[in-house]
C-alpha cells in the first residue's frame, strides 16, 4: 500500500483535513492526563479514558511500536454548539468513518492502533472496571487519554480546528507502520 493508493481509497469519506506523521513528532504529555484526572466526569468510568488505558508512559511504549501516524479531522455544523446532546450526537458519523478508514488501514497495513475523539460510547454501559471490554476491535480510546495535546498535533501540521461558529471539528489518530515503498 502507497499513500497515495489509501488517500484515494479514502476520498469517498466526508474526511475535511488529514495529515501524515512521524511517531516521533507525536507528543506524550503527563499534565493532558492531569487535566483528564482532575477535570473530565469520564475517567475512571470506561476501558477507552485513564487509569484503564495505563500509564502515559505505558501508552507512549504503546504508540511507539508503530513508525507512521495518520491524523485526519471531520466537521459538523450543529445549530447550537453549546448544546452537548446534540454537539456529541455529530460524534457518531466520525466514529463511522474512523471505523472504515481503520479498517482499511487494518487490511492493508496490519496493526493498527487507532484513537478517536471522546470516551467510547459503543455500549449504553461500559463493563468497566467488572468484565473485559465488550467490543476491544472497535473501542478507540480517546486522543487525549494517551497524554496528546491533538490541538498542538493539529497545529504543527497546519490542520484547522477553530473553524467558528457553530462548527465541531472531531479527530482520530492512527499509528501503523507503512509498507516500504
Ligand atoms: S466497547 Fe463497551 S465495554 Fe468496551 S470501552 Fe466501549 S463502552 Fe466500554
Amino acid at each position: 500500500m502507497t499513500k497515495e493508493w489509501f488517500e484515494a481509497e479514502i476520498a469517498r469519506f466526508p474526511i475535511c483535513e488529514y495529515a501524515w506523521l512521524s511517531v516521533e513528532d507525536v507528543p506524550f504529555l503527563e499534565q493532558v492526563r492531569y487535566i483528564c484526572r482532575t477535570e473530565c466526569p469520564r475517567y475512571g468510568t470506561s476501558w477507552s479514558c485513564p487509569p484503564a488505558v495505563g500509564t502515559v508512559e505505558e501508552c507512549r511504549e504503546r504508540c511507539w511500536k508503530y513508525k507512521d501516524v495518520f491524523l485526519f479531522t471531520t466537521m459538523e455544523e450543529v445549530t447550537d454548539i453549546s448544546d452537548m446532546e446534540e454537539t456529541l450526537r455529530t460524534r457518531i458519523a466520525h466514529e463511522e468513518i474512523t471505523r472504515k478508514v481503520g479498517g482499511i488501514l487494518r487490511k492493508e497495513c496490519g496493526e493498527v492502533l487507532i484513537l478517536s475523539t471522546e470516551s467510547c460510547a459503543n455500549c449504553p454501559e461500559c463493563t468497566y472496571p467488572k468484565a473485559a471490554c465488550r467490543y476491544p476491535e472497535i473501542m478507540f480510546p480517546c486522543i487525549e487519554s494517551y497524554g496528546i495535546l491533538v490541538t498542538e498535533l493539529a497545529e504543527k501540521c497546519g490542520i484547522s480546528f477553530m473553524s467558528g461558529g457553530n462548527i465541531v471539528t472531531w479527530f482520530s489518530l492512527m499509528f501503523t507502520t507503512l509498507p516500504t515503498e
